[in-house]
């Protein structure tokens, strides 16, 4: 732990001595190449989405945890701590999601960064000590997440406060549509319960009613154990569980297993934590949303 601790503050010296040195012809560059987009970095996908939802062309936005790759493991290294010293608004989702952002935010002294938690004013779900970080898969969590940076954008750029305000309100609109939809359609079902990779699915349960069980936790901390295994076998043939969602980042192998073992096929399933098949979040949800509805309707 020390050992991990010390190379940690290592590496902001390292950087801050980067930063500093190279900070004049960063600025220069940024000015010239981008028009004087506002530099934006976000912790992971969904952030994105948000963010070029609301800021579009008026801004730039740097992803940190690398395409492909599964967020909840993900540490900063150099090279991204670089980055955010030298941004102008920082995105996190919140609720530890982050777990190493305190320490990265003790490190940086650029005082003029704008750190935005995208979870403020969210009504999380608690697991034991702790939060269930998933928000952006719920439909109503995304309205707040999406205002939260609409709110940080117009600190930083006030004199497009309507252009931020107009593709707020659009977003809004395009979100509230999908769920009246399916919020219809799910009243309609009577079974509710589906089976997924890991256990993303809690604030998109919570909007519709329904109920998950997973193959992985909702920290997507490892494989099942045979217990698990044998419990999530009984759940699938007890509730007639026809579909399960599959994950391309999460025990796809053992989604497929359970599949098999129980009769099912597998569908997959977007948590959104990393871009798919090009899908931006709307689409991304809409899709989810309509794979569910229809493993769950007779
Ligand atoms: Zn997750």
């Amino acid at each position: 732990m020390f050992k991990k601790f010390m190379k940690f503050f290592s590496i902001i010296a390292i950087v801050l001595c980067f930063t500093s040195c190279e900070k004049a012809s960063f600025k220069e560059n940024t000015n010239e190449d981008n028009n004087e987009k506002i530099q934006v970095i976000v912790t992971f996908n969904p952030l994105k989405e948000f963010a070029m939802a609301i800021g579009k062309d008026k801004i730039e936005v740097k992803t940190l945890v690398p395409e492909g790759t599964e967020p909840h493991d993900f540490e900063p290294k150099i090279k991204d701590l670089k980055q955010i010293h030298n941004c102008k608004v920082f995105i996190y989702n919140g609720l530890n999601m982050e777990s190493w952002l305190k320490k990265c935010k003790d490190s940086i002294d650029n005082k003029d960064i704008i750190f935005v938690d995208s979870s403020k004013n969210i009504d999380a779900i608690k697991i034991n000590n702790s939060y269930d970080p998933h928000i952006w898969l719920s439909l109503l969590n995304a309205k707040i997440q999406a205002n939260n940076i609409k709110e940080a954008l117009i600190k930083v750029d006030s004199k497009n406060k309507d252009f931020y305000e107009k593709n707020y309100k659009d977003f809004s609109n395009n979100v509230d549509d999908l769920y009246n939809d399916y919020k219809e359609k799910f009243n309609t079902v009577e079974n509710k319960k589906f089976v997924t990779g890991h256990a993303a699915f809690g604030y998109f349960c919570r909007d519709f009613g329904l109920e998950q069980n997973s193959i992985e936790d909702v920290f997507s901390s490892g494989e099942p154990s045979a217990n698990k295994m044998k419990e999530l076998i009984d759940y699938c043939k007890q509730n007639k569980i026809k579909t399960i969602f599959l994950e391309d980042m999460v025990s796809p192998k053992v989604s497929e297993t359970l599949a098999k073992e129980v009769g099912a096929k597998t569908v997959k399933i977007y948590t959104i934590e990393s871009k798919e098949d090009n899908k931006n979040y709307i689409e991304s949800m809409k899709d989810n949303l309509e794979k569910v509805y229809k493993s769950l309707k007779k």
